[in-house]
């Protein structure tokens, strides 16, 4: 047996930062969202959660059980290998049209998760592209920094969403030098929204390749939930749109769209593609479904943004610190890890609110929040239930006065 007690060590030393991460035993039950039952240390306790990222409740829309429930009966549980060995199934095919078709272009791709998507796609096109040069925004997903530190190639990364750093940044290159900018259109810990067109703009100046992240955004922008660079109008200017099923569609998986030689390219040799199973044909039915309701059917992300707009009224109101950004996510920021934890913890045994709380390296230090995510589901009055919460606690911890 090997001796553990370093790993012990860096456990101890999560601890007592405040950094530990402790998962919440929840058990969501479909129909009652926002309510899920806590297997709390007292027993079973009734919580709203606050902090989903199925943020339009399309995890439990009858529709997409349903289609989940039919495919499986149909198709089984299983796709029965990678998709090279086996694992090609008809809703596979379909799925990918569906996604190409959603943002305009010619051929999509599913991976089984957003950050495998990322990951996979990134190294792949920057190895396929001599002394290629990545420019990152210093804020993307962990799933984008991996994806570029796989590709073994050099990385510039320019201040978040600074225009002016970009541009620093692309003409102090070689003009004759591959370049692949990659960022993302919703910030999901900042809540705040990329300049894309001004981003393209660059792209074309310095015939940069663009590569963005929609992963919070599809389902809730665009008219037919196709993101932000649909709603902008801007989806022919990104070479590739790659995004998730896990949020907004509420299922799981994740997919890239882009030209057909590009998407082919990477279809054929993205390690991260080929050598893993490929999403079971009912997960796949689900996703297709809940695509399906929300590029003709506008109803809950009326009621979202309806929601959104409270909360952030109240938060205002009551001047809490949290952020204000123009998307649907609102943080609060603690700044302190300890604080944030107790925040959390007083908040789910005192009041019956769940909210994780976000940490470093997800945020950095001094950075710590809650990040509140409003959904359909959310009544009125637990809007004002949750602000009111907040506001008693912040008294409680003497947190107006840290800020
Ligand atoms: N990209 C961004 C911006 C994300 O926030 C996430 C996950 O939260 C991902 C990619 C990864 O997506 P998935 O959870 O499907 O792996």
């Amino acid at each position: 047996m090997i001796d553990d007690s370093i790993f012990s060590e860096h456990l101890q030393a999560l601890k007592a930062e405040g950094r530990y991460r402790i998962f919440v035993d929840l058990e969501r039950l479909a129909g009652q969202a926002p309510y899920a039952l806590w297997h709390s240390p007292m027993g079973l306790k009734k919580v709203t959660v606050w902090c989903s990222n199925d943020y339009l409740g399309m995890s439990q829309h009858p529709a997409v059980i349903e289609a989940m429930k039919k495919a499986a009966t149909k198709y089984g549980v299983g796709s029965g290998g990678t998709r090279n060995i086996s694992g090609t199934a008809h809703p596979h095919v379909i799925l990918e049209q569906e996604v190409a078709d959603l943002h305009g272009k010619e051929k999509g791709l599913i991976f089984t998760s957003g950050y495998n998507a990322n990951e996979a796609t990134i190294s792949t096109l920057a190895q396929g592209l001599p002394n290629c040069v990545i420019l990152s925004d210093e804020k993307n997903h962990a799933s984008i920094i991996q994806g570029i530190r796989a590709a073994r190639c050099e990385r510039r990364v320019f201040r978040h969403n600074d225009l002016g750093d970009l541009r620093a940044n692309l003409s102090s290159l070689d003009p004759k030098r591959p370049k692949m900018i990659a960022f993302i259109s919703v910030y999901s810990m900042d809540g705040d929204i990329a300049p894309i067109e001004a981003i393209c703009d660059l792209a074309d100046e310095f015939k940069a390749i663009t590569y963005l992240d929609e992963v919070h955004a599809v389902g809730l922008y665009g008219s037919q939930g196709a993101g932000v660079a649909a709603e902008r109008g801007v989806q022919d200017r990104i070479d590739i749109i790659q995004a998730n099923f896990a949020k907004a569609y509420g299922v799981m998986g994740g997919y890239v769209t882009g030209s057909r030689t590009l998407i082919d390219y990477v279809r054929s040799a993205a390690s991260g593609f080929i050598f893993t199973t490929s999403l079971p044909p009912p997960v796949v039915a689900a996703i297709h479904q809940s695509i399906r309701i929300l590029r003709q059917d506008y109803t809950l992300r009326k009621q979202l943004w309806q929601r959104v707009d409270l909360l952030k009224y109240r938060l205002e109101k009551s001047g809490l610190p949290y952020q204000r950004a123009t998307s649907h996510i609102v943080p609060v920021v603690v700044g302190n890890a300890i604080h944030c934890q107790n925040v959390c913890d007083l908040l789910r045994e005192d009041y019956g609110i769940y909210v994780q709380p976000i940490n470093y390296p997800t945020v950095p230090r001094g950075q710590e929040r809650i990040r509140l995510t409003v959904t359909p589901a959310h009544t009125i009055e637990m809007i004002h239930t949750l602000c009111d919460a907040l506001e008693d606690v912040w008294d409680r911890l003497n947190l107006y006065l840290a800020a």
